[in-house]
């Protein structure tokens, strides 16, 4: 029995796991992936407090490290569903069953896809969605970039490195990630910016061999030869199997305010996959400690 049983070890999950084990509950994460979720693709971490620089996998193994070497557990193994009966929480996954007093979801969010035909079955062959991990195969070919947030422009600047040119396409003139990552993109000079364009077609038969894009303002349509797309248009939660204990917004999220609490007594919740304003690295970080503290002191109650 676990005092604490956390779904999700991205940088919420592991954080609450360091509060949880610090404060002497026996804590456990659950993860069907790896360690660190969405962090571990960024290139480069430069906006958290008190680092100035540091790549997302060296982060999310800090994290790691930090949490199972004060004790907690991470199981890889994927979270089917949570249950609660008489105060006790019984988690089925992929391996076994467990039981907990308390649980927290930090399930994060997955990359969003496009919805166009043939993306999943281009996927690792010309479609990816996470330019550090195979930005190194493009090198010296033409690749386009899909987006307008952070992480798109943090993917076109990483893949200016390495490939001949970046198309980077968006469908605004105006760009949601911030002016000065953008700035230093724009610099760039073997950059070129497709705008109020989107993606209609993939190309290729069995590998991308180019995007056909359409202007949404003038309806003009191009083709433009890439062996790679890079698809970065933002997050979607997936919490439906939490949906009996959690309420859950139009989009998916899992309605917590501040305070990290859901609607059952004893399960909170923690970082991107809940409502919130702001989701960065160190909202995530301080949800975990939040949910954790809220967790203890529930536990302690029983
Ligand atoms: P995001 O900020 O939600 O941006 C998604 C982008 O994709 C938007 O430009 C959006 O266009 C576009 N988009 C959405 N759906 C689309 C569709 N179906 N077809 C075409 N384009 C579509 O996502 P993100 O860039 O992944 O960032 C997520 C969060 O992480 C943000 O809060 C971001 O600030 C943060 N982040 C921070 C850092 C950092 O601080 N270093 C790095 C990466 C990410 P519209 O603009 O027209 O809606």
């Amino acid at each position: 029995m676990y005092d604490i049983a956390i779904v999700g070890a991205g940088p919420a999950g592991l954080s609450a796991a360091i509060y949880g084990q610090r404060a002497g509950k026996k804590t456990a994460a659950f993860e069907g992936y790896t360690y660190g979720g969405q962090i571990v693709n960024t290139p480069e971490i430069e906006n958290y407090p008190g680092i100035k620089n540091i790549s997302g996998f060296d982060y999310a193994t800090g994290l790691y490290e930090q949490a199972t070497g004060l004790g907690a557990e991470v199981i890889f193994e994927q979270v089917l569903e949570v249950t609660n009966e008489n105060k006790i929480f019984k988690i089925t996954t992929s391996g076994g069953t467990y039981e907990a007093k308390s649980v927290i979801l930090a399930t994060g969010a997955k990359n969003r896809h496009l919805g166009i035909e043939r993306e999943d079955a281009l996927t690792g062959r010309g479609i990816s969605y996470c330019a550090t991990c195979d930005g190194a195969f493009y090198k010296g070919k033409a690749v386009a970039v899909n987006g307008g947030g952070n992480t798109a422009i943090e993917d076109a600047m990483f893949l200016t490195n390495y490939c001949s040119r970046v198309y980077v396409i968006h469908r605004r003139d105006e760009f949601r990630g911030e002016k000065e990552g953008l700035a230093a993109l724009k610099k760039k000079e073997n950059v070129e910016f497709v705008l109020n364009s989107t993606v209609t077609e993939l190309l290729g038969e069995d590998r991308l061999s180019g995007v056909r894009v359409k202007n949404k303002l003038t309806g003009e349509e191009r083709d433009i030869a890439v062996e790679g797309l890079f698809i970065a248009i933002g997050q979607e939660p997936d919490n439906k199997a939490f949906s009996e204990l959690a309420e859950l917004d139009k989009a998916g999220y899992i309605i917590s305010g501040e305070d990290c609490m859901t609607r059952t007594p004893g399960l909170f919740t923690a970082g991107d996959c809940r409502t919130k304003q702001v989701r960065q690295l160190v909202t995530a970080a301080s949800d975990g400690a939040v949910a954790a503290l809220a967790a203890c002191g529930y536990v302690d109650k029983l």
